[in-house]
């Protein structure tokens, strides 16, 4: 591969080289693998239909003041706590720099250092709580002020958010270990095979390229 600016990528991972480096790789197209500003408002947009019935629901249930708690915890979970057991290990977070430029959570500060190698399953089982803790945290309001209409359409939001994130983003990410993932190996090797760093931390973890490696 051509020489790159060490400054911005210092793994030398693909996702940040410049796009030229694109041309003869047989997964492009494959992959949401380098910055989008489309699929970054795709995710929010996804993530609107979820969150808005959620708050009216919540201040009409007369909790509003509740909502502080759900702020804090959002920003507990993807400033500090999502961003070290998911985010660190993806080839996004590799780039240089205090913030995070990637299709989901863009903006978040980075204060860790990057992870190469795959989450770990107590990372796995972390991101779980998380997710449960940060999408139910609206539902016992919404019960507790009868706020049914409202309950099923958050519920409606959160369902669709997921489904159709597995369909078009997950299927596509390349945060490969993630839970959520759903990208084939064969895809999954190629683009180790053009990240020496990643490649490498992941053999020695136990990845094969080639191979009958599962990622779960
Ligand atoms: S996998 Fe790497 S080389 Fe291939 S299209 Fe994506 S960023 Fe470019
Ligand atoms: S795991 Fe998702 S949210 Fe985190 S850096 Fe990668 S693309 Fe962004």
């Amino acid at each position: 591969m051509a020489k790159q600016g060490q400054t911005r990528n210092p793994y030398n991972l693909c996702s940040w080289l410049p796009v030229s480096e694109c041309k003869n790789c047989t997964i492009a197209g494959r992959l949401k693998c380098r910055y989008n500003s489309g699929d970054l408002l795709h995710f929010i947009g996804l993530f609107l239909f979820f969150l808005f019935p959620a708050l009216i629901g919540m201040i009409l249930s007369g909790c509003g003041w509740y909502l502080l708690g759900w702020v804090g915890l959002a920003i507990i979970f993807f400033g500090f706590w999502e961003i070290r057991i998911l985010c660190s290990h993806c080839p996004y977070y590799a780039e240089k720099g205090v913030t995070l430029h990637c299709i989901a959570n863009y903006g978040c500060p980075k204060f860790w250092k990057y992870h190469p190698e795959p989450i770990s399953n107590s990372e796995k089982i972390q991101l779980v709580i998380g997710f449960t803790l940060i999408c139910g945290y609206p539902f016992p309001f919404l019960i507790l002020g009868e706020q049914f209409s409202l309950f099923l359409l958050t519920a409606w939001g959160l369902i669709m958010f997921f489904w159709i994130l597995q369909k078009y983003t997950c299927s596509k990410c390349v945060n490969f270990s993630c839970l959520l993932n759903r990208v084939s190996k064969e895809v999954v090797d190629e683009y180790l095979k053009r990240n020496s760093v990643m490649r490498k931390a992941w053999e020695e973890n136990g990845w094969q390229i080639g191979g009958a490696t599962s990622r779960k």
